[in-house]
């Protein structure tokens, strides 16, 4: 075993401690990652306030970047020195349909998670980025294009995968009418992503609050979706929505506003949820969800970002400080995600 230090919970829904990470010796077609930043996200926070599993070692941390530091005999894509990215699936069965269409996300035996999953080989619980050292499979790393910030690339691992998929999957570029709802770190990308293929695109708001941030992220237009005149006028008005909405709501005001044979892709919340079969037969509309991406759309996703300047609007704090990080992400203090750098570990 080789020993790190990261940021563990213990017992009951508490804050993380600082303490020695162990990681396994590096098999052939591994490679150790000094992780330099590690994104912030909603799930970590699930995970950490959660108040089961608490007795599940539990490191968070499932987007982040770094560099290769070391590589196993097997290893043919990385070299020592390398940027990489890794994002929440760090392995899967590889032979199912699922994977071998490319979409390990999906895959039949399920996929090992980054943290809280399960190690294919020796059954070890997978302990997360938020630490100074990752190993896993050469395979479910990512080289990380030149020319995007490391810091700010973090987030697209895990939240800009997230929306990727449904804007590609869905077809989105020039001339398609994109609205998303809830601005925070999914939605946030979610726009610059639809902006960068072209698509005119929406935010839908609670407040006008952030209309000011909204336009400056590329969107033409709020519609402030308590603003019951403003919702009946962007009737059947996009072909996309996209809806990033973090809490359980009612999903009828947001069918409306799709177009005929248009798609709401519901990625915030997942759990259940209810929906009038009326909002979906008049127009032909079509629900559904997205999460997390398979390996060939998360490189395509990588190169996409890196050729149009994309990545996300963080606040980096030093990973010392990740507990002020989740509470202030429980209140929604954040524009939009926050980043954890990983050199105060040393
Ligand atoms: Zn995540
Ligand atoms: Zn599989």
């Amino acid at each position: 075993m080789r020993t790190t230090v990261g940021y563990r919970r213990y017992g009951a829904p508490t804050a993380l401690r600082r303490v020695p990470v162990e990681r396994r010796d590096l098999r052939p077609d591994d490679i150790a990652v000094r992780v330099d930043y590690c994104g912030v996200c909603h799930t970590d926070l699930h995970a950490v306030r959660a108040h089961s599993g608490e007795d599940a070692v539990l490191v968070p941390g499932h987007e982040f970047t770094g560099v290769v530091t070391e590589v196993g005999p097997a290893v043919t894509r990385f070299g020592v020195g390398d940027p990489v990215a890794v994002g929440n699936i760090v392995d899967s069965c590889g032979v199912c349909a699922m994977c071998r269409a490319g979409q390990e996300n999906f895959c039949r035996e399920y996929p090992t998670l980054t943290y809280g999953g399960t190690d294919r080989h020796d059954g070890s619980t997978t302990l997360g980025g938020y630490s100074r050292e990752y190993v896993l499979r050469d395979g479910f790393a990512y080289p990380l294009p030149g020319g995007l910030d490391p810091a700010a690339a973090a987030p697209l691992l895990c939240a800009g995968i997230t929306v990727w998929e449904p804007l590609h999957s869905l077809g989105v570029g020039p001339g398609t009418r994109v609205a998303v709802a809830g601005l925070g770190g999914l939605g946030h990308l979610a726009v610059k992503l639809a902006v960068a293929l072209g698509a005119d695109t929406s935010v839908i708001s609670r407040s006008a609050d952030k209309a000011t941030d909204a336009r400056r992220l590329g969107a033409e237009d709020v519609v402030v979706s308590t603003d019951p005149e403003q919702m009946a006028d962007a009737r059947d008005r996009f072909d996309v929505v996209i809806d990033t909405i973090a809490v359980p709501h009612e999903l009828g005001p947001y069918l409306r506003l799709v177009a005929m044979d248009g798609t709401l892709s519901q990625l915030g919340h997942l759990g259940p949820v209810t929906v009038q079969t009326l909002d979906l037969l008049v127009g032909r509309k079509k629900l559904s969800s997205a999460g997390s991406g398979g390996r060939p759309a998360t490189a395509a996703m990588l190169e996409f970002c890196a050729e149009h300047g994309v990545t996300a609007d963080i606040e980096l704090l030093p990973s010392g400080r990740v507990n002020e990080a989740l509470d202030r992400l429980q209140r929604n203090d954040v524009r939009y995600r926050f980043v954890l750098d990983m050199s105060d570990l040393g």
